[in-house]
């Protein structure tokens, strides 16, 4: 079973290989964005931290919902809207429980990426967070490492997509052989939920 503090970890470990790949992240973002995803993320991340070190909440539901609040407040751009209401559907899908199993996790994630998908429009194959956060669902029965591979895999694999959503769509064709930052960022987020499991 995952309790509240197998959440805290994950979200400190999301903190922590956001801060170690920021400059990556923003690498990414420059050639078919504007440069900023790492300083988005980064700045969120240290929000969701300080918030979850200041009042710790007692449920995994709750430390999900706080963390998405503070995204949502903190980042500017499209991503934080994204990613806080990818964690706050997932918390609010995992309700009041003190402890929730791997299957309700299942679950609750793929809530949390339909949510995102309705946000913001995208597909999968449209060069998005979804191309990385889609298969990671998909894998995440098999295990949270089996679901790191699936993400990271998704991830790359955009690389020869055309954007169709976001700022990179702007670029049409341009977009085509570079890698989506917010695909990468995501196969981090997923990275992060097989290291606090400690994988
Ligand atoms: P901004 O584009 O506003 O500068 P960021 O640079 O922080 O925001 O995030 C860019 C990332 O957000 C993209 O690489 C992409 O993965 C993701 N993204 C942008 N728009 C969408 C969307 N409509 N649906 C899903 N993901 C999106
Ligand atoms: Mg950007």
């Amino acid at each position: 079973m995952l309790d509240a503090e197998f959440f805290r970890r994950w979200m400190t470990a999301t903190a922590a290989s956001v801060n170690r790949e920021a400059e990556r992240l923003t690498a990414l973002d420059s050639p078919i964005g504007d440069a900023d995803h790492g300083t988005n993320l980064q700045r969120g991340f240290t929000a969701v931290t300080a918030a979850l070190e200041k009042e710790p909440p007692a449920t995994p539901g709750a430390v999900l919902t706080l963390a998405g609040r503070q995204l949502i407040s903190t980042v500017g751009g499209a991503s934080g809207p994204l990613y806080g209401t990818l964690l706050r559907r997932t918390g609010k899908a995992l309700g009041d429980a003190a402890e929730v199993g791997a299957e309700q996790l299942v679950e609750a994630l793929r809530a949390g990426v339909d949510a995102v998908m309705t946000l913001g429009g995208a597909a999968p194959g449209d060069k998005t967070m979804i191309d990385a956060l889609v298969p990671a669902v998909d894998a995440l029965g098999d295990g949270f490492t089996a679901a790191r591979t699936a993400a990271e895999e998704g991830a790359v694999a955009t690389t020869p997509l055309q954007a169709r959503k976001g700022r990179a769509s702007y670029l049409g064709e341009r977009s085509i052989g570079h890698q989506d930052p917010g695909a990468t960022s995501s196969a981090l987020l997923i990275a992060a939920l097989a290291e606090a499991n400690g994988e």
